[in-house]
Formats: structure tokens, C-alpha cells, sequence
């Protein structure tokens, strides 16, 4: 037993959630969360940051039309399922057209007739309630050019450096639903069946010819911990050299020991992102025990967010919160008696090290959490 482990997550009551309401923390909350019962607010959500980072404040649904339908048609490609509802007509049109039965207009048109339908109003709802930041204005009735008013805080963020995460983050959401669906587990959620590829960093499915890739485990990730490093909370710009990394919490090395008996360690439940920095200075070492509170609630907070991940999670991990840290605490016991040397990581980001400017808060925006 190693000495220094007296007091195992005793300090699991704070809350690690981000306390902060910001344009970029309402729309993972918004993406990221809440029910999958269709893909469109992924394609709206995309559509949405790229034609808002051209800087328009006013557009019609004609406007939007050709990118949301190009991304739906795309996603039909690739998996036949986009909605748990046994019909839509608007899918209907899409896939017509790629069967090659409808032409691009009368696809456009279809879409603004039929395709924003719910989403425009369900887009801006968090758990049935509007959220606190509002991105768009709904101008749809008594204009002559029904569309929407892009407000500040959307222009804004798609001009962010965040944009092209939040993209990536979508995309990774969005695959991991349709794979859900494609695999027939009901309520989309996956089985314990997606492998992690250590070469790769990407979410592997087992199918009977070869493992198909799913989605990265970075984009799939990311959005959960706020962008920020797991560990000394620094934001990670993507496509540096500072990060992000896909990081054993419980070093990966425990599956080379002959007496680990505790769970895989090359698994979701055990992976975070963090930056290079603190990627190498943990080397093989499992973090301090004070800092272990921050994944039970990361993994809390996949399950709660109706992740497809969830039930490879639980199954990874447990069924109620209460069984996750009893597994938790007894997986970090068998493996600082194996590796007993642990890390503490820095309480502030590394000195010197570029850290891009964070989203400013929203003025007036309540400072609770908005992940219900
Ligand atoms: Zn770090």
C-alpha cells in the first residue's frame, strides 16, 4: 500500500464543473448534451458557425438551406439513419436526391419548406428551457425574407478561436449518435464495443471485416473538459505542439504489470485530454489523489450528458454514481500499490506557455452551471 494514500477523494464534493456562462460553454451544452433523437441541430449548429464567420448578421432560410441539406445528405451517406422518427419528409427529400431523383433545387426548396421546421426553435432550448445565451433572433414570420438575425454572440464566437473546435467537437458527437443508431442499440447509445487505437487516438468499431473508424478520441473528448487541460486547467490550442494529448489517467503501463486486476486501463472511462507539458512531466505515474474527484465527474458528466459513450461507461465503470466511486477509489488503490510514485499537477498553466484568449462571459448571464 502506498504510504502517501490516506485520504482517497475526500475532497469529491467540489464542484469541477465550470461555473462561468460563456458563448462557447452554452453551445457544448446545447451540442454536446440532452437527448439524440435526430442529427439536425448537429447540421444546423454547422451551418450556423460558418455563415456566421462570414460576418453576415441577416440571413434567409434560403441561404441556409444549401449547406444544412449538403451536410444532412452527406450524413445519410454514410449511415441510413439520422432520426429516431420512422419518417420525415425532409430526409425523404435528401435522400431523393442522392438517389438521384431530385434535383438541387427542389432539394433547397424542400429544405427551407420542411427542414427548419423544429430546429430552429428546439436549437436555442436546454432541457426544455431557452438557454442562457441566445445566438439568433427568429424572424421567419411577416418578412418578406423569412430567415434569421445573427446576434453578437454568435458572430463572435465564429470568429473565435473556439469555432473550429466547437466544428470538430459536433462532428465527433454526430458520428458517435449515427454509429449508435447504425449498430441498433436503442435510445443511441453505443455497447461496450468501440476500441480505443493507441496509434491512432481514434475510437475504433469491431465490425466482422476490420475495425472502422468512428471519431477521434480528442474532437470526442474535448468539449467535455472545456477545451482546458485536464490537469492545470491551461485552454489547449489544437494543432500546437502544447496539446491536446489523449492521457492514460492510470498509466497505460499497468497493462504490462502481471498482478493489475483492476479494469482496462485503455479505455474511455480512463482517458482525458491534457496538455504536452503535463503529458510529459506525469509520465508513468497516476496523478495525486486529490486531483482524482475531477474524473469521477468528468465521467459523471458523459453519462449524464446521454453520451453515446454512456453505457460503455457505465460498463466500464459502474451503474450509479455511488458504485463509479467505489470502483474509482479501489482501481487507484491496486494501482499506486503497483506504481506508487504519483504526480501532482501544477495548480496554475505552465509559465511561459501561450494560452489563448478565453471567451469573454456573457454580460447579465446567470453564473450557474447550464449543464442540467
Ligand atoms: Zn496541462
Amino acid at each position: 500500500m502506498a504510504q502517501n494514500v490516506t485520504l482517497l477523494f475526500d475532497t469529491s464534493d467540489v464542484d469541477y464543473r465550470r461555473g462561468v456562462v460563456t458563448a462557447e460553454s452554452v453551445w457544448r451544452a446545447i451540442v454536446l448534451y440532452g437527448a439524440n433523437s435526430a442529427t439536425y441541430k448537429f447540421a444546423f449548429g454547422a451551418t450556423l458557425l460558418e455563415i456566421a464567420a462570414t460576418g453576415r448578421d441577416r440571413v434567409a432560410l434560403e441561404e441556409l438551406a444549401p449547406r444544412y441539406a449538403d451536410l444532412l445528405c452527406q450524413a445519410l451517406q454514410r449511415n441510413p439513419r439520422q432520426c429516431i422518427a420512422t419518417s420525415s419528409k425532409f430526409l425523404d427529400a435528401c435522400r431523393a436526391f442522392n438517389a438521384g431523383d431530385l434535383d438541387r433545387d427542389t432539394l433547397h426548396r424542400r429544405t427551407v419548406q420542411l427542414g427548419f421546421t423544429n430546429v430552429i426553435d428546439a436549437f436555442p432550448q436546454i432541457g426544455g428551457a431557452p438557454a442562457p445565451v441566445r445566438y439568433y433572433e427568429d424572424r421567419r414570420k411577416n418578412s418578406p425574407t423569412p430567415g434569421l438575425l445573427l446576434r453578437d454572440e454568435l458572430l463572435r464566437l465564429a470568429r473565435s478561436v473556439h469555432a473550429q473546435v466547437l466544428d470538430a467537437e459536433t462532428a465527433a458527437r454526430w458520428r458517435l449518435v449515427e454509429t449508435a443508431w447504425a449498430t441498433g442499440v436503442s435510445g443511441a447509445v453505443l455497447g461496450p464495443s468501440l476500441v480505443y487505437d493507441h496509434a491512432k487516438q481514434e475510437l475504433l468499431l469491431p465490425t466482422r471485416q476490420r475495425r472502422k473508424s468512428v471519431t477521434g478520441v480528442v474532437p470526442a473528448l474535448n468539449g467535455y473538459q472545456d477545451g482546458r487541460c485536464a490537469y492545470c486547467d491551461r485552454l489547449m490550442a489544437q494543432g500546437e505542439a502544447s496539446g491536446p494529448v489523449v492521457e492514460h489517467v492510470l498509466p497505460w503501463k499497468l497493462v504490462t504489470r502481471p498482478f493489475w486486476t483492476g479494469p482496462d486501463v485503455d479505455a474511455v472511462w480512463n482517458l482525458v485530454l491534457s496538455c504536452t507539458p503535463c503529458n510529459q512531466a506525469k509520465q508513468d505515474r497516476a496523478p495525486h489523489e486529490s486531483w482524482m474527484p475531477w474524473l469521477e465527474q468528468r465521467n459523471n458528466d458523459l453519462i449524464d450528458s446521454r453520451h453515446p459513450l454512456r453505457e460503455t461507461l457505465i460498463t466500464q465503470t459502474g451503474a450509479t454514481a455511488t458504485t463509479r466511486r467505489e470502483n474509482l477509489k479501489n482501481a487507484y488503490r491496486t494501482a499506486t500499490e503497483l506504481l506508487p510514485s504519483t504526480w501532482t499537477p501544477p495548480k496554475r498553466p505552465h509559465e511561459g506557455q501561450c494560452t489563448p484568449g478565453k471567451t469573454p462571459p456573457i454580460s447579465n448571464a446567470p453564473t450557474t452551471s447550464v449543464r442540467a
